[in-house]
């Protein structure tokens, strides 16, 4: 459905205002700091963002450091994403318990999903969750705890300001403003004019956060400066995934770069958990001495011996084949299973992975092999 967008100037000593106004909608979550890392946590006031912090990123580094510029979100990403609220690291699908006769009986265990605001979505993380509502809304099998989840998030995104070292989403389609899927989006806006925010609504939810707030229309002055924050942040972008990677990967199957980068994996798992895209998931049955039995569901990781073990064995026995799986999933079957990329450029395997792996390095090098991958 077409929704008119609306604009309009919050200054930001009236952040707490927009703050009060998402609080009425549910549980506000945002960027915090914990544990010398920008993270999600819940948000009481404008007080709990991260003001003055700013990010450096690269391949195996995150560093937090202090910013004279004073912003709310002067800052890039940081390791955790939205997956967790909507995709729970663990899931309980069921409980039974058995009865004195012998019979079991279903316990009804099913919780309610909670009302979430998300604040501070940046653009990489609204494309990942479209990436993830293919995925778990509109494919064959549909996933009702996260289609709850879903629909009772408010999404408010965030233009970067900035970009890290380690981004790429000007190359998966994306880039630093948020172009649709929000209910409202701000842009940080700090110059001459004073430092505020650009409000658009994106839904008649946030159309009525706005009017609730009575700000002013924007000027075409205040448009343009949000115009030029995300062009900025575009022009710090150096990475860039090979265009065509898709079919390049689909006859690289025994290209020697995945060997090669097997050397240097460490299958730990952090590009996958870090991923706001990637959903492998393992299901564990469980009973206690009281005679329940809980059915769980938990996240787990291609990059596992065990996630692929079927009949005795695991079909992706060793690392090269497991890091060749991940990825050629990532950049090119997931378009035959969703139409859609499963990267969205955001960086974070990059930055996290312990042994400053690089995906759009990986892919250059299947890439640029002369005559092409060998297969
Ligand atoms: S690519 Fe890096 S983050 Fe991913 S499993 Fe290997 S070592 Fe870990
Ligand atoms: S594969 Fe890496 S860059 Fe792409 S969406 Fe996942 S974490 Fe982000």
């Amino acid at each position: 459905m077409l929704v008119e967008t609306r604009t309009g100037i919050l200054t930001a000593d009236r952040l707490d205002e927009l703050v009060g106004a998402l609080r009425r909608r549910g549980h506000v979550v945002g960027p915090v700091l914990r544990e010398g890392a920008i993270s999600y946590g819940e948000i009481e006031s404008a007080s709990d963002l991260p003001r003055g912090w700013t990010d450096r990123q690269e391949a195996g580094t995150y560093r937090l450091e202090r910013d004279p510029r004073e912003l709310y979100f002067g800052f890039t990403l940081g390791a955790q994403s939205w997956k967790p609220y909507l995709f729970p690291p663990r899931l309980r699908l069921w409980s039974a318990r058995r009865s004195d006769d012998g019979s079991f009986a279903a316990l009804d265990e099913a919780e309610e999903a909670p009302g979430r605001v998300f604040l501070g979505v940046r653009p990489c993380d609204l494309a990942a969750i479209a990436v993830q509502d293919r995925v778990f809304l509109h494919g064959p099998h549909q996933d009702p705890d996260y289609g709850r989840r879903r629909e009772r998030a408010f999404l408010v995104a965030v233009t970067c300001g900035q970009a890290a070292a380690t981004c790429f989403c000007t190359s998966m389609g994306g880039g630093p403003r948020a172009e649709r899927g929000f209910d409202l989006a701000l842009t940080e806006l700090s110059d001459e004019r004073g430092h505020r925010f650009l409000v658009e609504s994106g839904s008649e939810r946030g159309a009525e956060v706005l009017a609730e707030l009575s700000a002013p229309e924007s000027a075409a002055a205040d448009r343009e400066g949000a115009e030029r924050v995300a062009a900025a942040a575009a022009a710090q972008i150096t990475r860039r995934m090979p265009a065509g990677i898709a079919g390049v990967l689909r006859g690289g199957y025994a290209h020697p770069r995945w060997d090669e980068v097997a050397s240097r994996c460490l299958a730990c798992t952090n590009c996958t958990l870090v991923c706001p895209t990637c959903f492998c998931m393992a299901v564990e049955d469980t009973t206690d001495l009281e005679g329940t039995a809980h059915r769980d569901r938990r996240w787990d990781s291609c990059f596992t011996a065990g996630h692929s073990y079927i009949h005795g064995g695991s079909v992706h026995a060793s690392t090269a084949s497991r890091y060749r799986q991940w990825m050629t999933h990532k950049l090119s079957t997931w378009f035959d299973q969703f139409g859609t990329s499963g990267c969205v450029g955001c960086g974070r395997c990059i930055t996290w992975c312990p042994a400053a792996i690089d995906i759009t390095a990986e892919a250059a090098a299947i890439a640029d092999t002369p005559g092409g991958a060998t297969c």
